[in-house]
């Protein structure tokens, strides 16, 4: 009763300066979060042979960007084809082993993907890119007859995989590529990664597969440049996005010329040759990263009337922006009222 009566007491006295303190330490708070939401930072690295800036708000910020470059280095050391360490180096020599989580993924998305694209997209096209020399980068146009014995290797249907054990085993000459799809399961990987962090936003661009969650301190959508295969035309117009990815891929990405032929880097796994559907640059938009990048890929080998046909199944999953040999821009429409362009172009229903 006594301890009651005595704090009671100091209580009364002291409500005044409470209440200061009160007012303070809210003021704090505030204050606080506020330079947290308006905190941001940005790191740009090479990795997966390619420049890739990741930019993130809010007072998490450092640590997440610390995190996902750690992510991103260890998904390389993983996935590259050239670094003879790799797992999937191992595994294209050894012919089989027990894949990591990762690469249990991949690989199940990569069926999926082939699956979803006629074979458009295959994994197993790697003989063929080392053929065309864009393996080591010592390019070289191989004949038909060449040609034609690598593509008895290329066929997922050889692969023997167990989804319960994560093993793999495959024939002799089967050597795996995830190229097509590791960026864009990288980012979204790494987004994943960045939500544990305190952030309100996260903008990754790992050479042109470009992930986003969350919103820009001002709240709105994040603008995203189109890329453009011609250097005249600076973007092919912006895209406003929340919570997406958007991949492009375009013959001009990577390619070499002989003999004034431009020889690129997207193989049609029908004629072992670089894809030439009539497409210049394919950009998918879609809140899962790796299909984007399976499809972005997968689309330019199957040129427009094809791509067109699928995202009319598959609306709900994906959009397009598709861009034609003569020049012409196509836009599906889910994205007509976020695209923004002062070329012509032609919303597809
Ligand atoms: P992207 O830049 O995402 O379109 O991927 C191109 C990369 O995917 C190439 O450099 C190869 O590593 C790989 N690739 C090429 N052709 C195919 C294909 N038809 N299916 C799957 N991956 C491919
Ligand atoms: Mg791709």
């Amino acid at each position: 009763m006594r301890i009651k009566n005595y704090l009671d007491g100091n209580v009364c006295k002291n409500i005044p300066v409470l209440a200061l303190l009160l007012i303070i330490c809210i003021g704090i708070v505030i204050l606080d979060r506020q330079q947290g939401k308006n905190q941001s930072s940005t790191k740009a690295i090479f990795a997966m042979d390619t420049y890739m800036e990741l930019t993130a708000y809010g007072s998490g910020s450092e640590a997440a960007l610390a995190a996902a470059e750690l992510e991103i280095r260890r998904l390389d050391a993983l996935l590259s084809t050239g670094n003879s360490t790799s797992e999937i180096a191992r595994l294209n020599t050894e012919k089989s082993g027990v894949l990591s989580q990762d690469s249990c993924y991949l690989l199940e998305r990569s069926i999926q993907i082939n699956e979803l694209t006629e074979g458009a997209f295959d994994i197993t096209i790697y003989p063929v890119m080392e053929a065309w020399g864009f393996a080591g980068e010592e390019f070289r146009v191989p004949d038909d007859k060449e040609l034609s014995e690598l593509l008895q290797y290329v066929d997922m249907s050889v692969l023997e995989y167990s989804k319960e054990t994560g093993e793999l085993k495959m024939p002799q000459h089967t050597k795996l590529d995830f190229g097509g799809i590791g960026k864009g399961y990288t980012s979204q990987r790494v987004t994943e990664l960045m939500r544990e962090y305190d952030l309100e936003g996260v903008i990754l661009n790992l050479g042109g597969n470009v992930q986003t969650f969350g919103e820009k301190p001002d709240k709105s959508d994040w603008k995203i440049a189109v890329k453009s295969p011609e250097n005249s035309v600076p973007y092919l117009g912006i895209l406003s996005v929340k919570d997406k990815a958007v991949v492009t891929s375009g013959g001009y990405e990577r390619y070499f010329e002989e003999d004034g032929v431009a020889y690129h880097h997207i193989i049609d796994p029908r004629t072992g040759k670089p894809a030439q559907s009539g497409l210049m640059s394919v950009t998918v938009v879609c809140r899962d990263g790796t299909l984007a990048d399976g499809l972005s890929t997968a689309l330019y080998v199957l040129g427009r009337d094809k791509a067109v046909a699928l995202w009319q199944q598959h609306s709900d999953e994906f959009d397009l922006i598709l861009l034609d040999e003569q020049g012409k821009l196509y836009v599906t429409s889910g994205l007509e009222n976020a695209f923004m362009s002062e070329l012509e172009y032609e919303i597809i229903y």
